[in-house]
């Protein structure tokens, strides 16, 4: 296939404003790849090459990729600054400047193909040591000199990490269910495939190649990371108790970096929560579940924590943060120690237990962790009456967690990977304040500063996920909370991704100054729930031509880096907060003596 095609239709989507045609054109243009391609499209129409626990960084920097224009247009350094400057984006800056140049071009070159563009890329990436930038730019202005200015305005995106196409994996494995799949109704195997996987390229290649019943055969592996599984919350015992049939493993909740470690003999890896390999920054960890799972191959998942390094007390997760780095692993792990609390095992010496219940998985966890002073099962207790719960959580508190998860011990209690349900339901702290609690939104619009604020945005449009839809719903407006520094800030992280009208994933009925692809998440907390006319989160589910907004939104000042948007809470959730609210309101009304 010509990338001319892709890029065609990557020009289509942008320009479309609703989800289904987004769909639609992406499915066409699936339908139309080859076995051998397939999951090369997906992974480059996700802006990478590969899928992200294993994809390798194209990391070309903006001031790169203006010498990249330059050589390849024969133009200036200063006179591409300058179009960058009234365009914004260098690969419109690309596509004008090569337009100009192929007018003048009396020659043709051959026509770039899919496999061109991704083999050069590939190598690209893979090249490293002295000289690699120079041959690095060798191999992209080859691409880019073959290309016509539309093709170069993408390749210049996917290089620069700035495709901003904003196609998630939901919308990937809808279009792949409609072009292989007879329809949406394929997505669920699709998904399953994909959610123990994690890599979208594979479960389409496997696709094309076998159908869907090749898919189904998808098992989990040593290597390719689960998608992890989720809780839903509550905010009392009682409910909590009831919703999970009355009996459940109550533990504790611990406040560090959700881990899933993957142990093949000797040799172990460890992915975040974003299924990113976090291995080289956690050696301590490690050596401790080389030295303390008693299985030749397993896949468990744990919570690292940071801990006091003389008194081994817990420490908050911000504490982690020293450990986010490539230099002085050695240094920062001896003076930020970590302890890792294992809470499931996934797979064991051959066997795939996430379709087992929970409690088999439980008593599996405890027979192959041998524990240690730093490494320790998560602390349960199979829980049957509300008293206990309550002081079960008054425990977890005052060992300095966050609060509890609460597990079902059904039959049907599996592990759901790459799910928020209803299986763990988590109870925390802050439920118990007046505020609701803290939500992540997305960041799917700003509007300009004035004043004090001129020069960056005044305020933002936030959203909630709707996992159904796979949309995200506004749910409030929020300009409070942020310092200079953090407006400053801000206004860097979104404008990467920045785009020229609504995202067809974005559902709204604000007009923002300025529209994102939906990608950073920030944490906000807000006094209450309303229902409100212009807001879209939940629209209809309480009242008919009401959503639900956040009053009084406030940034707490965490950003939420290892999220992605689909992290962000959920419109579902959203409805249950204000669900619970209302139900605290009665209760207190209640509770009120009456004047007689
Ligand atoms: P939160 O912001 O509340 O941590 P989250 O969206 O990161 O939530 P949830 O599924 O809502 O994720 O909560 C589960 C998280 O709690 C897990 O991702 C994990 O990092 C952490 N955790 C700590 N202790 C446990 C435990 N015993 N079992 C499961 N998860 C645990």
């Amino acid at each position: 296939m010509q990338f001319s095609r892709v890029a065609e239709v990557y020009e289509s989507i942008e320009a479309t404003t609703k989800r289904l045609e987004m769909t639609d054109l992406l499915a066409d243009l699936l339908k139309h790849a080859s076995k051998k391609i397939i999951d090369k499209i997906v992974y480059l129409t996700q802006g990478r090459l590969g899928p992200t626990f294993s994809s390798v960084e194209m990391g070309i920097a903006e001031k790169l990729a203006i010498q990249l224009v330059a050589r390849t247009t024969g133009k200036d350094n200063t006179e591409i600054q300058m179009s960058l400057t009234k365009t914004g984006d260098i690969g419109e800056t690309a596509e004008l400047l090569l337009a100009k140049k192929t007018q003048s071009t009396l020659f043709k070159t051959l026509p770039l193909t899919v496999l061109d563009v991704y083999d050069t890329l590939d190598k690209m990436a893979h090249t490293s040591g002295t000289g690699s930038m120079e041959r690095k730019m060798g191999l992209l202005s080859g691409l880019l000199a073959r290309a016509t200015p539309k093709e170069g305005k993408y390749l210049i995106r996917i290089v620069t990490g700035n495709l901003r196409l904003g196609i998630a994996d939901m919308t990937m494995l809808d279009s792949m269910a409609i072009a292989y799949g007879g329809g949406k109704d394929a997505r669920n195997a699709l998904e399953r495939a994909y959610n123990i996987s994690s890599d979208l390229g594979k479960v389409a290649g496997i696709l094309v190649d076998e159908g869907l019943e090749g898919v189904s055969k998808f098992r989990v592996s040593l290597g390719n990371p689960i998608r992890p599984m989720m809780a839903e919350r509550l905010s009392t015992p009682e409910e909590i108790l009831k919703k999970l049939g009355g009996r459940c493993m109550a533990e504790f909740k611990y406040d560090g970096e959700r881990v899933q470690a993957h142990k093949n003999g000797n040799q172990v890896t460890l992915f975040s929560r974003r299924l990113e390999r976090i291995t080289e920054q956690y050696p301590d960890a490690v050596e401790l579940l080389r030295k303390h799972l008693r299985a030749e191959k397993a896949i468990v998942e744990a919570e690292c924590v940071a801990v006091n390094s003389k008194t081994g007390e817990l420490r908050p997760f911000q504490e982690l943060m020293h450990r986010r780095r490539k230099y002085g692993v050695k240094e920062a792990m001896a003076e930020h120690p970590v302890s890792l609390f294992v809470f499931d095992v996934l797979y064991a010496d051959g066997e795939d237990y996430t379709l087992e219940p929970y409690s088999k998985r439980h008593s599996l966890l405890e027979g192959i962790v041998l524990e240690g002073e730093r490494i320790k099962t998560a602390e349960s207790l199979l829980v049957e009456n509300v008293e206990d719960l309550k002081r079960f959580f008054k425990r977890a508190v005052e060992d300095g967690c966050e609060g509890i998860m609460c597990k079902s011990v059904n039959d049907d209690s599996v592990y759901q990977a790459g799910a928020r349900g209803w299986l763990w339901i988590k109870f925390k702290r802050d439920y118990q304040s007046e505020m609701i609690d803290t939500v992540d939104l997305a960041v799917v619009g700003a509007f300009h500063g004035r004043g004090k604020r001129a020069g960056v945005y005044g305020a933002f449009l936030l959203a909630a996920y709707n996992q159904k839809t796979d949309s995200f719903e506004t749910v409030t407006k929020c300009g409070t909370g942020f310092t200079d520094e953090d407006l400053a800030k801000m206004k860097e992280m979104v404008d990467k991704h920045k785009i020229p009208h609504r995202h067809p994933r974005v559902e709204s009925m604000i007009h923002a100054d300025v529209w994102f692809e939906p990608s950073i998440v920030i944490e906000v907390l807000g006094a209450e729930i309303t229902l409100s006319p212009v807001h879209a989160a939940a629209m209809n589910s309480i009242r008919k031509g009401s959503g639900l907004a956040i009053r009084f939104p406030r940034f707490t000042g965490k950003y939420r880096p290892e999220r992605s948007a689909e992290d962000s809470t959920t419109t579902a959730e959203v409805l249950g907060m204000y669900q619970n609210q209302l139900r605290k309101l009665k209760g207190s009304t209640q509770d009120k003596p009456t004047r007689s």
